[in-house]
C-alpha cells in the first residue's frame, strides 16, 4: 500500500460489495491468479460471499437451480455437490430433477471455501458501506458511511442485488411484521399465525420461497398473489447441458432476436426437459447478441418478453413448485392479474389497493417484488460520473466489465461485476453466469498484479 496523500493510502484493488460476485473474483484471482491477498480489499456486509441470496437463514430457502449449476469453478462442476454429499444431511433436496439443497447450506460451502483456498484470511475485509465516489488523481476516492476515506488504484463494483423497496405508496404508520418490504431474510415467516390471510405482491421465485415455507409450517389462511400476469414460473425439470446455440451474427432488432429464439426453441411446452434444455443451450451466447442490440431495441424485446423471460429464466425448484400446486388445487392459494397501487391499515387488517380499483384485505403482506435500485449507483449516475445504461436507472458497461464514464468512455480502472450488470451485459443473474463473469473479469485483472 503506498500513500496518496498523508491520510489517505490508496489500496491496488477495491470490491465494493461483499456478496457472491465479489467472492468468485476473489476465489479467482486467489486460487487461479495467484494474486497476493494483501492487494485485496473488500467493502461490504459479513459474511464475505453471503450476499442477498445466500445470507437467508431460513431452512426453507432452498436453491432454485440443482447443485452441479452452482459452481465456482468451470473445471470443477461438481464441488459442490460433492462437498455437500459428505458434510449435509438433507433428505428434502433430493428430486428426480437433481439436488436443490438450502441456500443457507451453499453459504456454509462459501465458507467452507474460503477456509480451503489460501489467501482469504489476509484479505483486507472492511465491514462497512460506500456513500460516495470521486476520481482523484487517477485513483478512486471511496467515502465510506462512517466518514472514512480510502484510496483505490483498480476499483470493482459489485453491488449487486439492493433490498427491494415498496412498489407503491404505503402509510407509514404500518409495523414491519405486518408488512414485510423486504422478505428475503425468511425471519417473517416466524410471525405469521397459521389462520393469517395473506397477500403476496409479485409471482416469482420470492413467493415461491414464502409458498414452499408457508406449506411445511401447515399454513391454513388463505394467499393471494397480485402479479401482472396470472402465472407463476415452472418447474425445475432434469434438463441436460446441451452444446451452445450459435446465434446469427446479424441480429439488430428485437423482433429479429425475437424470430430466431422462438423459431430455435421449436415448442412451447416449458415444462418439458428437451424445452429447458434447449432454451438453456440458446442462454449460454445470448449476452453478445443483447449488447449488440441498441437502446431501442433493448427497451422493445424486453417490452415483448420481459416478463415472460423472467419466468422462463427463474424456473422454480421442484419443493416449491409442488407446494404452490397442492396450494391452488385445494383453493387456498388464487393468482389474481394486476399491480398494487397502495397499502393502508383499515382497522385491524391491511387494505391492499389494486390500479383496476379493487381492493384486497389481508393480515399480512408481503411484498415479492424483487431488488430495488442500487442507491450508490444512482447516486453516481446524477453526479454525471458514470453513464446511463437504457434503463436509465443502472451503469453502462463495456463487454470488458469497464464502466462508462459520463461521456461513454470506459474508465481505465472502474469496473462492474455480477447481478449489477445485468441491464448491459445481459442475462447476469444466476451463479453460474455471475462465477463466468468473476472467472473473466479475474483474467484480466491479475496481470495489473504481477
Ligand atoms: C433472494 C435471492 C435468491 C437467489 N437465489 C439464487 C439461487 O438459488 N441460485 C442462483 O444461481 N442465483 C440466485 N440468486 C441470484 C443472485 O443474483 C446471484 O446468485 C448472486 O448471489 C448475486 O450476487 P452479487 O454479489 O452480484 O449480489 P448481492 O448478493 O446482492 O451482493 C451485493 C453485496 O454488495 C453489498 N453492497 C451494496 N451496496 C454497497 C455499498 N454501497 N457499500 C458496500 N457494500 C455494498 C450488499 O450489501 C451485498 O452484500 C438469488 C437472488 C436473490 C436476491
Amino acid at each position: 500500500m503506498s500513500a496518496q496523500s498523508p491520510d489517505i493510502a490508496v489500496h491496488p484493488l477495491v470490491i465494493i460489495g461483499s456478496g457472491f460476485s465479489s467472492f468468485c473474483l476473489v476465489a479467482h484471482l486467489l486460487e487461479t491468479h495467484a494474486v497476493k491477498a494483501t492487494d485485496i480489499t473488500i467493502i461490504g456486509p459479513h459474511p464475505f460471499g453471503y450476499g442477498a441470496a445466500y445470507s437467508a437463514t431460513h431452512g426453507d430457502y432452498r436453491l432454485n437451480v440443482r447443485a452441479q449449476i452452482m459452481r465456482i469453478f468451470s473445471g470443477q462442476p461438481d464441488d459442490f455437490l460433492n462437498w455437500a454429499a459428505t458434510e449435509l444431511e438433507d433428505n428434502e433436496a433430493r428430486n428426480p430433477q437433481g439436488a436443490f439443497y438450502r441456500r443457507s447450506d451453499f453459504a456454509r460451502y462459501l465458507s467452507y471455501l474460503s477456509k480451503r483456498i489460501e489467501g482469504f484470511d489476509a484479505l483486507n475485509f472492511m465491514d462497512m458501506q460506500v456513500a460516495s465516489l470521486a476520481q482523484h488523481k487517477q485513483c478512486w476516492q471511496l467515502n465510506l458511511t462512517n466518514g472514512d476515506s480510502l484510496m483505490a488504484d483498480q476499483l470493482v463494483l459489485a453491488t449487486g442485488n439492493p433490498p427491494p423497496r415498496w412498489p407503491c405508496e404505503v402509510s407509514a404508520s404500518l409495523s414491519t411484521e405486518r408488512a414485510v418490504e423486504n422478505p428475503w431474510s425468511g425471519k417473517w415467516l416466524e410471525n405469521i399465525k397459521t389462520s393469517d390471510k395473506i397477500v403476496f405482491i409479485g409471482g416469482g421465485l420470492t413467493a415461491m420461497d414464502g409458498l414452499y415455507s408457508l406449506a411445511n409450517k401447515g399454513h391454513e389462511g388463505k394467499i393471494e398473489i397480485v402479479m401482472p400476469f396470472a402465472v407463476l414460473p415452472p418447474k425445475q425439470t432434469d434438463w441436460k447441458i446441451e452444446p451452445p446455440v450459435k446465434w446469427p451474427d446479424n441480429i439488430a432488432s428485437a423482433s429479429q432476436f425475437l424470430k430466431f429464439f422462438s423459431n430455435t426453441l421449436g415448442s412451447r411446452n416449458w415444462t418439458a426437459p428437451a424445452w429447458q434444455s434447449r432454451f438453456e443451450a440458446l442462454r449460454i451466447n445470448l449476452n453478445a447478441v443483447w449488447q449488440g442490440l441498441d437502446d431501442t431495441e433493448k427497451k422493445r424485446l424486453l417490452r415483448y418478453m420481459g416478463h415472460w423471460w423472467q419466468l422462463a429464466r427463474f424456473r422454480s425448484a421442484p419443493q416449491n413448485f409442488e407446494a404452490a400446486q397442492a396450494m391452488m388445487n385445494k383453493g387456498q392459494l388464487q393468482l389474481i392479474k394486476g399491480r398494487v397501487s397502495g397499502l393502508k391499515k383499515q382497522e385491524a387488517k391491511l387494505l391492499v389497493q389494486l390500479q383496476d380499483g379493487s381492493t384486497l384485505s389481508a393480515d399480512k403482506v408481503v411484498n415479492c417484488t424483487g431488488p430495488a435500485g442500487c442507491p450508490l449507483i444512482l447516486k453516481l449516475l446524477k453526479a454525471g460520473i458514470i453513464a446511463p445504461d437504457f434503463s436509465q436507472r443502472s451503469a453502462r458497461i463495456a463487454s470488458d466489465f469497464k464502466v462508462l464514464d459520463g461521456q461513454k468512455k470506459p474508465y481505465d480502472n472502474l469496473y462492474a461485476l455480477g447481478a449489477m450488470t445485468a441491464s448491459s451485459l445481459g442475462d447476469v443473474i444466476g451463479a453460474g453466469t455471475i462465477a463466468k463473469q468473476a472467472e473473466s473479469l479475474a483474467a484480466s485483472l491479475a496481470p495489473l498484479f504481477r
